[in-house]
C-alpha cells in the first residue's frame, strides 16, 4: 500500500466521510443495495441514496406549479409524502400510497439585492442554487458537505454544516409558502402565521409540502479549505481556539488511530491556490487495511491503528479554493449509512472521545472516520439546535455492512450526553423520548400538526412513531 494513497483516502474522509467506492465495498454485504425490485406492470419502486429505505408507491406525482401542488394535496389518496433528493437515511420519505416528487418545482423566482435575500421553489437542488445566486451576487452563508439534496428536504430536516457562528439551513429561512394537507397555500413568516412558520422551518415533512422559500444570504464570496492530519487529542484540547480562529472548522477522528483529519475553511486570500488532490475512491484502501489486519487474533485492531498512525502522521496538507458554493460541497460516490446526534456544544469532545473509546474497547467494526461539527443555536421548534449551540457527531458504516448492531452500541452514548438525533439520519427514538429532549416546543409542534392535518394524511409509519400517533 502506498503511503500517499492511504492519506488520500483519509483526506477524502476528512472532506466529509464519503470513503471508498461502491465497487470496493465487497460482495458479501449484510444488506442488499436494492431492497425492492421492479415487477413489470407494478409500481415503480422508490429507493433512497443509501439503499436502506424503499417503497412501492401506488401514485407518484410531480407537480409543475403551486396550483398543481394544491390540486395534488386536495385529491391525493392515502398517506402523502414529499420527496426531495432522497438523501435521508431514516424512513422519513417512504409511503406505498402517494409520493410527491418536488423536482419540477425548481428554480429561483426572485431576489432582493438590498436585503440579500432570494426566493426559491422548494424542489431546487442545492447544487443548482450556487450558480443562480452567484449570478445575482449572492451566496448561501454556509452549506452542508454535499449538495445533492433539495432545499425543501434540507429545511424539513434542519440540515446543517459546520461553523460555530452559523445556524442550520433552516435558520436562514425568512419566509415560506406551505401547501397544507387540505390544499390551502399558506404564506408564513415571523409576522404571518408565525406559529406555522416556526413549525414548518423544521417539519420532517409532516405539515404539508413547502412550495417556496425565501433565504437570507450574503454577498458572494470565495473560500479556502485546508485539510490536515493532526493528533486527535491535541485537536480536541484546542477545539475552542479552532472554532474561534476559523470561519468553519470540523474534524474527522479516525477510530483505532490517534490521528484525525481537520478541515478549516476561511475566506480566501488572493494568493490561495489548490494543492494536493482528492480521490473519492481512496477510502477503499482504509477498508482494505482494516480487513487485512483486524481479523488477526488479539493484535489485529492494534496493528490496524498502528499502521494507520504511521502512514498518516506528518503528511502534508491539501487545499481547495474557489467560490463558496464549489468549496463547501464534496463528491460523494460511496454508499454508507449514518447516525448523527447533536449534543450540547461544550460536551462534544467528551462525547466523541467516549464513542472512540467504546469502538476500540468493544472492537466494533466501525472504522469510517467520525465527523464532528459545530452549529449555532436557533429558535426553531424541532431543530436539533433549538435553544443551544450544538456539536453534531456522526458515525458511519459502509453501505454493504451491518450498521444496526454497532450503531446500537453507540447510540446510548449520545443519549447520555443529551443528544438530539438528526431527523434524516438513523436513530431509534420514539415520541416519548423525543418529547423529553424537546421540552420547550414538542407539544406546540404537535398542536400545529394536528390543526393542519387532523386526519394524519402526512404520517407514514416512521412519523407515527416519532409523534406517537
Ligand atoms: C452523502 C450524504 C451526505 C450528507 N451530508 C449531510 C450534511 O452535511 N449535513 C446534514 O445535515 N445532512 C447531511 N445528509 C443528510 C441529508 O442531507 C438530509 O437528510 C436532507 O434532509 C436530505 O434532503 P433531501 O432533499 O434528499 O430530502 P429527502 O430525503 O428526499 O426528504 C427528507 C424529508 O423532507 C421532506 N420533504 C422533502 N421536500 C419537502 C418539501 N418541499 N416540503 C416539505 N417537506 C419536504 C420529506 O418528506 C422527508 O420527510 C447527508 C446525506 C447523505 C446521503
Amino acid at each position: 500500500m502506498k503511503r500517499r494513497e492511504l492519506l488520500r483516502g483519509s483526506l477524502v474522509a476528512g472532506a466529509g466521510a464519503a470513503l471508498g467506492a461502491v465497487g470496493g465495498c465487497g460482495p458479501t454485504g449484510t444488506e442488499p443495495q436494492a431492497p425492492v425490485t421492479f415487477e413489470p406492470g407494478g409500481s415503480l419502486p422508490w429507493i433512497n441514496w443509501a439503499g436502506n429505505q424503499s417503497c412501492l408507491p401506488n401514485w407518484r406525482l410531480a407537480p409543475v406549479s403551486e396550483d398543481q401542488l394544491v390540486g395534488v394535496m386536495k385529491s391525493a389518496r392515502g398517506v402523502v409524502r414529499a420527496v426531495g433528493g432522497s438523501h435521508s437515511f431514516s424512513a422519513v420519505v417512504p409511503t406505498d400510497d402517494t409520493l410527491v416528487a418536488t423536482d419540477l418545482l425548481s428554480g429561483m423566482i426572485g431576489h432582493d439585492p438590498e436585503r440579500l435575500q432570494a426566493t426559491f421553489l422548494a424542489g431546487t437542488r442545492l447544487n443548482a442554487m450556487g450558480p443562480m445566486l452567484d449570478a445575482v451576487g449572492q451566496a448561501l452563508p454556509n452549506m452542508p458537505d454535499m449538495d445533492y439534496p433539495a432545499l425543501g428536504g434540507s429545511i424539513a430536516n434542519s440540515v446543517h454544516a459546520t461553523g460555530s457562528t452559523f445556524g442550520s439551513a433552516s435558520s436562514y429561512v425568512t419566509a415560506l409558502t406551505l401547501a397544507t394537507p387540505s390544499g390551502e397555500l399558506m404564506e408564513c413568516s415571523a409576522d404571518r402565521n408565525a406559529e406555522v412558520f416556526q413549525a414548518a422551518r423544521t417539519s420532517i415533512g409532516a405539515l404539508g409540502i413547502v412550495s417556496r422559500m425565501t433565504l437570507q444570504n450574503q454577498h458572494a464570496f470565495d473560500l479556502t479549505e485546508v485539510n490536515r492530519v493532526e493528533n486527535m487529542n491535541d485537536v480536541f484540547d484546542d477545539i475552542q481556539a479552532r472554532l474561534r480562529n476559523h470561519r468553519h472548522f470540523e474534524c474527522f477522528p479516525m477510530p483505532y488511530s490517534s490521528q484525525c483529519i481537520t478541515v478549516a475553511t476561511d475566506i480566501a486570500a488572493p494568493a490561495d491556490a489548490n494543492a494536493g488532490e482528492d480521490d473519492p475512491n481512496a477510502v477503499n484502501t482504509l477498508r482494505n487495511l482494516y480487513e487485512a489486519t483486524a481479523w488477526i487474533p488479539r493484535v489485529g485492531h492494534g496493528l490496524y491503528g498502528a499502521i494507520l498512525d504511521s502512514v498518516l502522521s506528518g503528511e502534508s496538507t491539501t487545499v481547495r479554493t474557489g467560490p463558496s458554493y464549489r468549496v463547501f460541497p464534496h463528491v460523494r460516490i460511496v454508499r454508507f449509512r449514518e447516525m448523527e446526534y447533536t449534543v450540547p456544544a461544550a460536551a462534544g469532545p467528551e462525547c466523541a472521545r467516549e464513542i472512540l473509546r467504546t469502538i476500540e474497547a468493544r472492537r466494533l467494526p466501525l472504522y469510517f472516520p467520525l465527523e464532528v461539527r459545530y452549529v449555532k443555536a436557533d429558535d426553531i421548534w424541532l431543530s436539533m439546535f433549538e435553544g443551544q449551540d450544538g456539536c453534531s457527531i456522526s458515525v458511519h458504516q459502509f453501505g454493504d455492512l451491518d450498521y444496526r448492531a454497532p450503531f446500537a452500541e453507540i447510540e446510548p452514548i449520545f443519549w447520555k450526553y443529551g443528544g438530539r438525533p438528526h431527523w434524516g439520519k438513523l436513530h431509534t427514538l420514539d415520541a416519548d423520548r423525543l418529547a423529553g429532549i424537546y421540552p420547550r416546543h414538542w407539544q406546540d409542534f404537535q398542536e400545529v400538526r394536528r390543526t393542519l392535518d387532523p386526519q394524519g394524511r402526512m404520517l407514514n409509519p416512521h412519523l407515527k412513531t416519532l409523534f406517537g400517533v
